[in-house]
């Protein structure tokens, strides 16, 4: 029987890129029956919301979507559609795995980890007060009578909610995919010094989880410092644990290691539904140009294979991408500036590869 699964295309460059990736997944034979949703700008001009409620609903029903980027216009008001759809399904664990692929030595260093993000809370929770307004001039009050701190009354406030019931949910699963997947070592990574009622109880719910788990090494780095290492030995780290912002800072500066945004795919997994989608956005300024990689959307596509239990189907289609990459000629302008091919002309190459077999390089 075929799997139902929410296709969400994105808007910007995400169509383009999702129309290339959905031809890859077909390729591997696995039987799907996407169910084609819109969401994002594209879906706003046409049914005037950017999360119309029939996206929610398709992955209500399915329990599992891949998704293209959506844009996030900033300085409008409109709230993240990737962040609500997390929080709407409880999406709490973001896993995103930096993993060098073979021939990308130019543009690439020799790195193997996994970075694993708290994906509902921190800054991202969306509780701002905006300057001015009358619930902020409360907020700055309740601050100066309570604490005796000063806030400039003309400032917008952020609320960084952290709370030990997702910290030990997050930790607990980062250790138990540690184990699952033979990592040796998780590195939570925080600001705990100055932030100690959020960021030092998110690190002390991960040391407290490491006591589970005597046969992985636990470290904690304070974000500074973790960026100056990662920088300089990323080989050191295994799987780095993180709360939502921090965690999506590292994910792009990870992506640096092996290649870039173009090659990092993601999950957002919770307790009843997963959405698969690259790490990076919707970089607009390509929409229709034919210059996307798709390889971290299709990597984004063996994570799902994975997940579904098609182990061999995934297999494949993260060899077929290695061996485009490889091959080095058949790829886009981020990974040879000097011999390149388009969005498509690359599907099309990994599409050949496709049917030659492969082995296991994704963790589940
Ligand atoms: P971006 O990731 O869209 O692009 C930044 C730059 O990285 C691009 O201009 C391009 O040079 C390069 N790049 C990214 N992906 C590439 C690929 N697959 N192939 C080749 N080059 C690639 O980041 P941005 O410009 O900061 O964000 C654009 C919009 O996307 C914003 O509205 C942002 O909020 C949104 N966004 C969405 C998601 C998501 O949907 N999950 C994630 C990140 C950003």
């Amino acid at each position: 029987m075929a799997y139902r699964i929410t296709l969400i295309p994105g808007d910007g460059s995400g169509p383009d890129i999702m129309a290339e990736v959905k031809r890859c997944i077909d390729a591997t034979d696995v039987q799907i029956d996407w169910e084609t949703v819109e969401a994002g700008l594209e879906a706003l001009e046409k049914m005037g919301s950017l999360l119309p409620k029939a996206v929610l609903d398709s992955i209500e029903s399915n329990h599992i979507a891949l998704k293209g980027p959506i844009t996030t216009p900033s300085g409008t008001g409109y709230r993240s559609i990737n962040v609500q759809l997390r929080q709407h399904f409880d999406l709490f664990a973001c896993v995103r795995p930096c993993k060098t692929i073979k021939g990308l030595e130019g543009i690439s260093q020799d790195v193997d980890l996994v970075v694993i993000r708290e994906n509902t809370e921190d800054l991202y929770a969306g509780i701002e007060f905006k300057d001015g307004e009358e619930s902020t001039l409360e907020l700055i009050e309740m601050v100066k009578k309570h604490l005796g701190k000063r806030i400039p009354l003309d400032s917008g406030i952020s609320l960084k909610p952290i709370s030990r019931t997702a910290s030990k949910r997050i930790a607990q699963f980062a250790f138990k995919y540690a184990k699952d997947n033979r990592r040796k070592k998780v590195t939570a990574v925080t600001k705990a010094n100055i932030m100690k009622f959020t960021d030092g109880l998110f690190s002390e719910e991960a040391k407290m989880v490491a006591q589970n788990y005597p046969s992985i090494e636990f470290e904690h780095l304070l974000i500074d410092n973790a960026c100056l290492h990662l920088v300089s030995s990323p080989q050191k780290y295994d799987l780095l644990l993180a709360p939502n912002l921090y965690g999506d800072i590292i994910s792009d500066l990870c992506a640096a290691f092996v290649g870039g945004l173009g090659m990092v795919p993601g999950a957002n997994l919770g307790e009843k539904c997963a959405i698969f989608e690259a790490v990076h956005g919707s970089a607009p300024k390509y929409k229709g140009k034919n210059v996307m990689n798709p390889s971290a959307l299709i990597l984004s596509g063996a994570m799902m294979l994975n997940y579904l239990g098609e182990e061999e189907a995934a297999n494949r289609l993260y060899s077929a991408v290695e061996a485009v990459v490889r091959e080095g000629c058949y790829v886009t302008r981020d990974l040879n500036p000097q011999s390149y091919v388009g969005t498509k002309e690359m599907a099309d190459r990994i599409i050949h590869f496709l049917k030659l077999g492969g082995r296991n390089e994704y963790e589940k």
